[in-house]
């Protein structure tokens, strides 16, 4: 699965309700006949099931999961003797017991359910989704909702096989994991049923049923059927996502060794969604915008992002569908590996997106959330479904992708590729933890994984590596000290360390990479000028320089790649965070890497120069940090001639953007801003008066400064747009940057309107709550509106969003009126995200006080 905003994480658990309890293994399911009728208009759906199991020991009694399921007739067969079962259900456990009068022996056994279900509105298990005048049925079963769909074992381990076949209305279709075998008319009248291959061995929650009007393109790739479906009147924006499909399909084929294990593959768009993109077993399903662009009018980070998560999605038929975790604690086992490979296939694709920039980045947003006192270990123990659902984190995704990352550079490549197929070989159609991964990297590899990942992924947090170097004999002696990392520091924490592969380089040499396993050791660099600490950027660790050593490094920035140049923005930046060092040594080389012609570069420092204005820079300094702004970055935009082509290369047009946004938000220059207006109005009337990778910042830039006229043309341009997704969300996202108190009132009502649809409502809301002007009016909406927001989107999606975008406040009685507010009304999915949201409040407040000083003397002399 992949979650739209992977939200921030925590080990403070809350004290949760462990209502959840893991099934027994007495019966043991290998089968599973399934058959759904679902009735749109009612919002129901009828259902049969034969499930053909095992039973272990003798039993008078089945247990397993069912939620909001109404049983009719049970009936167990066993040794030739079928039983009606009596039902009792068990609806905070979600689970339902069938008890016959005689007991069951040891042997197979057979069980049929007939039963009633609904098809939800909460975007979860078998719901109901509108669009275009009509409604869906889409299933989305991850992590704890096959449940509601069919009564199942629905826990990872008990993998077993499907039949499925559904019957719908005559004029739709229907999608599912297994290709039709059979499409006959009937039963009933103005229906026809449609029948599926069986699935291979796989988990519950990869059970996948599409119903409604949806419409496919046609592909193939390595012999394997690809279709990308979506409903009728987007079809058109189909071609770029099968072109990514096929082209990755191909390249998974032969990284893996193994072949594409589910027969065909289609992927659908449908309308709503509740996750970024779902890997059911040969029918993977997308939100719309994650899927759907028109290639010739898509801004370069959107063509990156569709293609890298359909990638993440096809990558997860082996890591997690063909291999998948024991139980939900290794969960990294599917999302990490399958964020480390979305970017594979496409570095290759798309050398020109230079993707490992992203990489960079992406393990910077894993490190923020372990510079946290309330981050989590890569493998938590969980145990409710509340629990499980929040494991899905930055933790899971970004942490562990970083760390196989480093262990991959480390070991090499290939030998890491073999390593990683032998291991997919080993544990086809089962279930493997931790261990038995890192049990088979080590022996192939014959490296020491296993201790490094036992390290990473077993204990909370990641290491600072404080770095010293002297000149001995013409070489560098390296003085290298390790601890835990923390903005917000604990001195009673038990001392960590780590045992992980470091590569160090003077910006002169080649680097030289060794394993670091003790509080302190000493390492050499060839050469003596400037030691730099994290060669290629592929390290999971902080690195703190001497001050002297960082402004030297800044200098020299031009000899680092551009990857080292983000981790040396990020390491300073993470200093200033931590209060190790005073904000000038950072903003000094900020100055110094003004000009650089790295589009990933410039965001990198427009982020953390973004935080700087919002929350560090004092009323009566407001003036002299923006004047610096604009005289630092203008002269860049400025040779940079705005708009430019529409044809011009994706690096300029995101370098525009990235330095649009410095100069005319944080700079907040106001004859960038008039011009961004009027660009806005100019491409409201005409798409294609701006280039693609330039218009959402156009958009953005121009709000800041935006009236009611230019909002209700962008409010008046979502209802135009419902079949166009990419360039809808350039004016819904768009709407969060209105600074307009009495428009960032009417914005955050339309976000609860049934203008804005579920899924977005809580991004309309976290966008507010990002911005500095509109924090507090944001804040105290969502409290009014609390119980309504529950009501709305449940607590599952939106919700967390909305909870973990509250670490954007920025005072300590904001912090206190959050923790306030969520004692008296607690959201057990969302526990740790709420604890990393205040805890980044309170340290947003402990940073704005510590540098403060330093900022004013810092803006004092230059
Ligand atoms: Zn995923």
């Amino acid at each position: 699965m992949l979650k739209v905003l992977t939200a921030a994480v925590l080990a403070l658990v809350v004290a949760a309700p462990a209502t959840a309890q893991r099934l027994s293994d007495t019966v043991v399911p290998e089968h599973y006949t399934l058959w759904f009728a679902p009735d749109l208009e009612k919002e129901t759906f009828r259902g049969r099931e034969t499930i053909q199991a095992v039973v272990t020991q003798p039993t008078s009694s089945v247990t397993l999961h069912a939620a909001e399921i109404q049983f009719g007739e049970v009936k167990i067969t066993s040794g030739g003797r079928t039983q009606t079962a009596r039902v009792t259900m068990d609806p905070k456990a979600e689970t339902a017991t069938f008890t016959v009068p005689q007991r069951l022996a040891e042997g197979p056994v057979t069980i049929e359910v007939v039963y009633t279900g609904i098809l939800n509105d909460k975007l979860r298990g078998f719901y109901i989704s509108k669009a275009n005048g009509r409604k869906y049925a889409v299933t989305q079963m991850e992590a704890t909702d096959a449940r509601r769909a069919f009564p199942s074992f629905d826990e990872p381990a008990f993998k077993a096989t499907f039949d499925i076949s559904m019957t719908v209305a005559s004029a739709d279709t229907a999608i599912s994991n297994g290709r039709p075998l059979s499409d006959t008319p009937g039963p009933e009248p103005g229906t026809h049923t449609i029948t599926y291959s069986r699935t291979p061995k796989m988990s519950t929650y990869l059970v996948a049923m599409i119903v409604g009007d949806f419409v496919c393109r046609d592909g193939a790739s390595d012999g394997t059927t690809i279709r990308i479906c979506s409903t009728p009147d987007k079809q058109q924006l189909t071609t770029f996502a099968l072109e990514a499909a096929e082209h990755q399909l191909k390249w998974y084929n032969d990284y893996f060794g193994i072949k594409y294990p589910f027969g065909k593959l289609d992927i659908i768009a449908v309308p709503d969604f509740a996750a970024g993109a779902m890997e059911n077993a040969g029918a993977i399903t997308f939100r719309e915008r994650l899927l759907l662009i028109d290639p010739e009018r898509s801004s370069v980070g959107v063509r990156k992002q569709v293609a890298s998560i359909i990638s993440h999605e096809i990558a997860h038929q082996w890591f997690g569908n063909l291999v998948t975790m024991k139980w939900w604690d290794d969960i990294w086992l599917n999302e990490g590996f399958a964020t480390w490979m979305a970017n594979k296939p496409l570095a290759e694709w798309k050398p020109e997106w230079r993707v490992e920039l992203d990489d960079t980045e992406d393990t910077q947003g894993a490190l923020g959330i372990d510079a946290l006192r309330s981050t989590r270990a890569i493998r938590t123990k969980v145990v409710t479904n509340e629990e499980i659902n929040e494991v899905f984190d930055g933790i899971a995704y970004e942490k562990s992708a970083a760390v196989l990352r480093m262990i991959e550079s480390y070991v090499g490549p290939e030998s890491f590729r073999k390593a990683i197929s032998s291991y997919l070989t080993k544990f086809s159609y089962s279930n493997a933890a931790g261990e038995d991964f890192w049990t088979e990297i080590a022996r192939v590899t014959g490296r020491p994984v296993d201790r490094i990942m036992r390290s990473y992924v077993d204990q909370p947090g990641a290491p600072v590596l404080t770095v010293r170097n002297t000149c001995v004999a013409g070489a560098s002696e390296i003085s290298v000290a390790q601890s835990r990392f923390s903005t917000s520091p604990d001195p009673t924490a038990a001392r960590q360390t780590w045992t992980l592969p470091a590569c160090f380089k003077t910006t002169t040499g080649q680097p030289r990479c060794e394993v670091i396993d003790r509080a302190e050791q000493t390492s050499k660099a060839a050469g003596c000028d400037n030691v730099f600490a994290n060669a290629d950027a592929r390290g999971y660790y902080f690195t703190e320089y001497a001050p002297d050593a960082a402004r030297a490094l800044g200098k020299s920035a031009g000899g680092l790649k551009p990857v080292e140049r983000i981790s040396l923005i990020s390491d300073e930046w993470w200093m200033v965070r931590a209060g190790r060092h005073d904000i000038d040594v950072f903003l000094d080389i900020a100055a110094n890497m003004a000009g650089d012609d790295t589009p990933a570069v410039v965001e990198a420092l427009a982020n953390r120069l973004t935080f700087t204005a919002n929350n560090i820079v004092d009323a009566g300094q407001q003036e002299r940090f923006q004047r610096w702004i604009r005289d630092r970055f203008g002269p860049a935009l400025a040779t940079l001639a705005i708009p430019g082509n529409l044809r011009d290369s994706d690096d300029l047009q995101t370098r525009r953007a990235a330095l649009l946004m410095l100069v005319g938000v944080v700079g907040n220059d106001p004859e960038w801003q008039r011009r961004a207006r009027d660009l806005a109005f100019g491409y409201v009337k005409d798409p294609n008066s701006l280039p693609p990778s330039l218009a959402s910042t156009v958009l953005q830039v121009a709000a800041v400064s935006g009236d009611r006229t230019l909002y209700d043309q962008y409010v008046a341009q979502l209802a135009k747009l419902g079949s166009q997704p990419e360039e809808y969300y350039r004016f819904f996202n768009a709407l969060s940057w209105f600074r307009d108190p009495a428009i960032v009132k009417a914005a955050l009502e339309l976000a609860v309107s049934p203008t804005v649809r579920t899924q977005d409502t809580g991004t309309l809301i976290a966008g507010f709550i990002g911005r500095p002007w509109a924090r507090a009016t944001a804040w105290e909406f969502t409290k009014a509106q609390w119980k309504a927001l529950i009501d709305k989107l449940g607590v599952f999606q939106g919700i967390p969003t909305i909870v973990t975008s509250l670490g954007g406040l920025c005072t300590a009685s904001q912090a206190a009126d959050v923790r306030q507010f969520f004692a008296k009304n607690p959201v057990a999915s969302v526990e740790r995200g709420l604890q990393q949201a205040i805890e980044r409040a309170e340290q947003c407040t402990a940073v704005d006080l510590r540098q403060s000083p330093a900022l004013a003397a810092w803006l004092g002399r230059v």
